[in-house]
């Protein structure tokens, strides 16, 4: 499998990074796809729940990160949120440029193409491929939504940028506030990224209003 360098890495919230890997040949993709990311994680046994051991020691460990560029040419961006308790996450936050990691992909069905316009709804790091899609929009001349469950959502200044170019943001702190904006869906297609809970309360919620047809991606419990 593809080894990839990592080209940039920087905070973009509370806990996230955004991890520019330079795209491997051959590779295609777009945002709202995932690839696989397997690394082996230094650290003792007793911190690791699950994984692998390697012949140094480490612990072989994989996980799936959505792309949250709008395109993946020459490079693709990732987010990562990283939790105290992760293990993955936590070791991705802390490469820096030039480290390599290995991928594969790409992974999944729920993609956009530049194909008309979009609202997506996102929590935690869902909002990566939100903003890799809205960009991928607005650049094809279509309008976009993003709707963040929370207060303070990481990459405000993608964020901004798609506001200043006539997306709209919304910060909710239920998805019932997205109601109103769901029941005007007309030809947007309608995206969901982020954990299980989220996926599911936004399936209830759109139903509600009449939006049956989304494209979900779940990141899993937690
Ligand atoms: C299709 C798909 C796409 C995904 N895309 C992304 C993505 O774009 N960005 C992204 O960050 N993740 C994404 N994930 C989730 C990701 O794959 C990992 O599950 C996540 O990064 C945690 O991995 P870990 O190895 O650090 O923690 P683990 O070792 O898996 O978890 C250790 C413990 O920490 C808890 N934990 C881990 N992370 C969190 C958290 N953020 N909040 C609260 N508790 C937590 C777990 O519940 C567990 O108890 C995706 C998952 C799937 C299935």
């Amino acid at each position: 499998m593809p080894q990839v360098s990592v080209e940039t890495i920087e905070s973009v919230g509370e806990r996230t990074v955004a991890i520019e890997l330079r795209t491997p040949e051959g590779f295609d993709a777009d945002p709202g796809q995932f690839v696989l990311v397997r690394a082996t994680v230094d650290g003792s046994e007793e911190q690791r729940s699950s994984g692998n051991r390697s012949e140094t020691g480490g612990v072989e460990e994989t996980g799936y990160y959505t792309i949250s560029s709008p395109d993946v040419e020459e490079t693709l961006e990732i987010t990562v949120e990283a939790a105290a308790e992760g293990t993955l996450a936590p070791w991705l936050a802390e490469r820096s440029p030039g480290d390599t990691v290995e991928i594969e992909g790409p992974f999944g069905d729920v993609r956009y193409t530049g194909d008309g316009p979009v609202v997506v709804l996102a929590e935690g790091p869902g909002i990566g491929p939100a903003v890799g899609i809205a960009e991928r929009a607005q650049r094809a001349g279509h309008d976009a939504t993003v709707v963040f469950w929370g207060e303070s959502p990481p990459h405000q200044e993608r964020l901004d940028a798609l506001e200043d170019e006539g997306g709209t943001v919304l910060l909710v702190g239920s998805l019932d506030e997205a109601a109103d904006m769901l029941a005007g869906v007309e030809d947007e297609t309608v995206y969901v990224f982020g954990f299980e809970s989220f996926v599911r309360d936004a399936k209830t919620v759109a139903e509600a209003v009449g939006v049956d047809d989304l494209q979900t991606e779940s990141f899993g419990a937690r």
